[in-house]
């Protein structure tokens, strides 16, 4: 029961149906991808690759990983003609994975790389072009004499590619569009669909088709709606070429994880990606089981439960658009989403207790900290707080509960749909319903849609689950109606690495669709897998570290992530590869110690300044590697300091950010 989506906004299969999107098969060696095969897993090495030897060992460890593929970087042609030895020792120690080889502004080092390796990336951006930032205006026939140089430029390396069946990715990078991209469609994802759409239509004009795209972006929102508009475009212009999906200078760490689980999950979900490459400011084998869990999760995903089909998209898919909603107590309205906390398995016995959401009781004073992750509601259930809510707090019961406090300062009752139809007493301020989309009843709906006390918490036990939330969400605009809507989502028994990833990709596509005015995780259980040698599996959590510790963290940054609250510093940084001039770890590592607390910056760390400023996206700093032990720093686009040695750098970029106004004390 596929829906026929109107074809204007159509950029998948079904929006309530799964299924994988068809694309055309593509081999890379003997490795397909496309079509109906699985998802496949890839990753890129970070050594030098004049270094054969550490090139191939960190090869085999990422293979050994779960890699299908590996992506080695030619800057230039002794690079590229290099690619021969990494692949001849690879075969020797019996390791038959495909090479793709990364190519940036040099079509010399790309026609070399293409006569050795499976596959070569090209970056639209920058493949013959080296970007200048400027803003030219361009006639239609200036513009055209672009495009007919770029022609001229790249159609050998179609040619070299078609004679010796080498693949190639044109990837798109949202950070690097060409200032002829720029200057006529901005930094947008239609000018990044573009951007690829230039390459590929002289590829189909050399009738070559070993074609895999990618639209990567720092920011998953922008990643989301670029992918998306990419197989909207395709489909009318009768293509349909294999995706590889990223989310680019995602960081590292827990950060980097949800980042990349937003935008690649967001898409999966709908059935899109046919290759998947995790990008993390980590070792590179450690990205693999990312991407494995990501994939992993949709097979057997077309068994859901059906769900009532989508005939049109009340949405624009393709731009951020935030769903109205009207305010009951500071929550929905033009207020950010709001968190709930889940206390119903844990007894409050102090002041102490709250401190795992970020409420600090300071006994002297008798007043209360709030951190920047506070959380907004919550929920206990059937458990009573021994004290007073803190201000900014709003405690929740279940409505039996709540019926009989004797104070209910600050409290209010969350009900079954049943419960809320039937029964008498009411808060005057907030009443929470939970329902899942069958609930939604012509009388409910005429119900929930004249109180403006009600907050309605969307629930959901299909195994295809956002869709169906995000059914609901279409449900409520149909009829009209504009009560907030907290999104939860219940994972019973779950380790903590795929609770960090379904939950990003849960929460994070509606979020990213403008759905949502509140979030809410419940979980049993929360699991930790032993860190050991050889599994390249990080948790980052303590196991002192309450559940709702966990869980408070992981929501706001998801919110993060979606752009949608802004709680803390972000970082963007790139993964590192064999151009990186210092330590991207470690380096990172550093300069959050020290800007961690500077909530709403964007600070991008690149290690080199081929590819680094323009990959940068929209960092308000940018800390460049520039030579050895030099970097040079950026604000936005521009230069502040060069070549500075990097023992000072990060004490600079600190009174940059001085200088700015844009400093607070730790
Ligand atoms: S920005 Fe980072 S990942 Fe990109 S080419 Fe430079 S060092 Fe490599």
């Amino acid at each position: 029961m596929q829906s026929t989506i109107k074809n204007v906004k159509k950029y998948c299969n079904s929006l309530t149906e799964y299924s994988r999107y068809t694309t055309r098969e593509v081999f890379i060696g003997d490795v397909p991808l496309g079509s109906k095969n699985p998802i496949r897993i890839q990753s890129m090495t970070t050594t030098d690759t004049m270094n054969t030897i550490a090139t191939v060992e960190q090869t085999i460890r990422m293979v050994d990983a779960g890699c299908e593929y590996v992506r080695i970087t030619a800057p230039s042609l002794n690079e590229a003609k290099n690619l021969e030895n990494i692949k001849n020792e690879l075969r020797k120690r019996g390791y038959k994975v495909p090479l793709i080889a990364d190519i940036h502004f040099t079509p010399n080092a790309a026609e070399m790389a293409a006569r050795i390796v499976e596959k070569v990336r090209v970056n639209p951006g920058n493949y013959v072009d080296k970007k200048k930032f400027d803003l030219i205006e361009y006639t239609d026939s200036e513009y055209q004499e672009e495009i007919d140089r770029i022609r001229e430029r790249f159609t050998p390396l179609v040619k070299i590619c078609k004679e010796y069946g080498t693949t190639m990715r044109i990837g798109t990078n949202h950070g690097s569009l060409s200032d002829r991209i720029m200057s006529r469609y901005g930094d947008t994802p239609l000018g990044m669909v573009e951007s690829a759409l230039e390459f590929l239509r002289i590829c189909e004009d050399e009738n070559y088709h070993n074609i895999v795209l990618s639209m990567k972006a720092s920011n998953p929102q922008v990643m989301v709606q670029a992918y998306r508009l990419l197989v909207n475009k395709m489909e009318e212009e009768g293509m349909s070429y294999p995706l590889h999906l990223g989310v680019t200078e995602a960081g590292g760490g827990e950060d980097g994880r949800i980042k990349s689980a937003l935008g690649i999950g967001a898409l999966l979900e709908d059935g899109l990606g046919d290759t998947i490459r995790v990008s993390l400011t980590e070792d590179p084998e450690f990205e693999a089981p990312v991407a494995i869990a990501l994939a992993n999760r949709y097979l057997g995903r077309e068994k859901h439960k059906p769900i009532k089909p989508i005939d049109e998209i009340l949405v624009d898919p393709f731009i951020f658009n935030k769903r109205k909603t009207s305010e009951v107590l500071s929550i929905g309205g033009s207020n950010v989403p709001r968190v709930v906390s889940d206390y119903s398995n844990r007894k409050i016995v102090s002041q102490k207790d709250l401190v795992d959401i970020g409420y600090t009781y300071d006994e002297p004073t008798d007043k209360w900290n709030l951190s920047d992750t506070a959380a907004d509601l919550i929920y206990l259930g059937k458990n009573i707080l021994p004290f007073d809510c803190p201000n900014g707090l709003k405690a929740i019961y279940d409505y039996k509960i709540w019926e009989e406090l004797k104070n209910s300062y600050n409290s209010y009752p969350i009900f079954t749909t049943r419960e809320f139809l039937q029964s008498g007493k009411k808060s005057g301020e907030l009443n929470l319903v939970k329902l899942i989309i069958n609930d939604l009843s012509d009388y409910l709906i005429d119900k929930i849609k004249n109180d403006n006390s009600v907050v309605i918490v969307l629930e959901t036990n299909n195994l295809h689950g956002m869709p169906e939330q995000r059914k609901a969400f279409f449900d409520l605009i149909i009829n009209k109606i504009e009560t907030p809507v907290i999104i939860k989502r219940d994972y019973p028994e779950i380790l903590f690495e795929n609770l960090q990833l379904y939950s990003s990709t849960d929460f994070g596509t509606l979020l990213i669709d403008g759905f949502g005015d509140g979030v809410w995780i419940s979980s049993d259980n929360i699991k930790i897998t032993e860190e050991k040698p050889g599994t390249y599996v990080k948790s980052f959590i303590k196991r002192t570290e309450s559940k709702e510790k966990i869980i408070n963290r992981l929501l706001f940054n998801i919110l993060q992530a979606a752009r949608q609250r802004i709680s803390k510093t972000e970082y963007i940084a790139c993964p590192s590869c064999g151009r990186t001039l210092f330590d991207l770890q470690e380096t990172t590592e550093m300069i959050r110690k020290r800007t961690e607390h500077l909530k709403g910056v964007k600070i991008a760390i690149m290690g080199c300044i081929v590819n680094g400023p323009g990959e940068m996206a929209d960092a308000d700093y940018g800390y460049v590697g520039s030579g050895v032990d030099k970097i040079t720093l950026y604000r936005e686009k521009n230069i502040v300091r060069r070549n500075i040695p990097s023992k000072n750098a990060v004490d600079e970029l600190i009174e940059i950010i001085k200088e700015d106004g844009n400093w607070v004390n730790p």
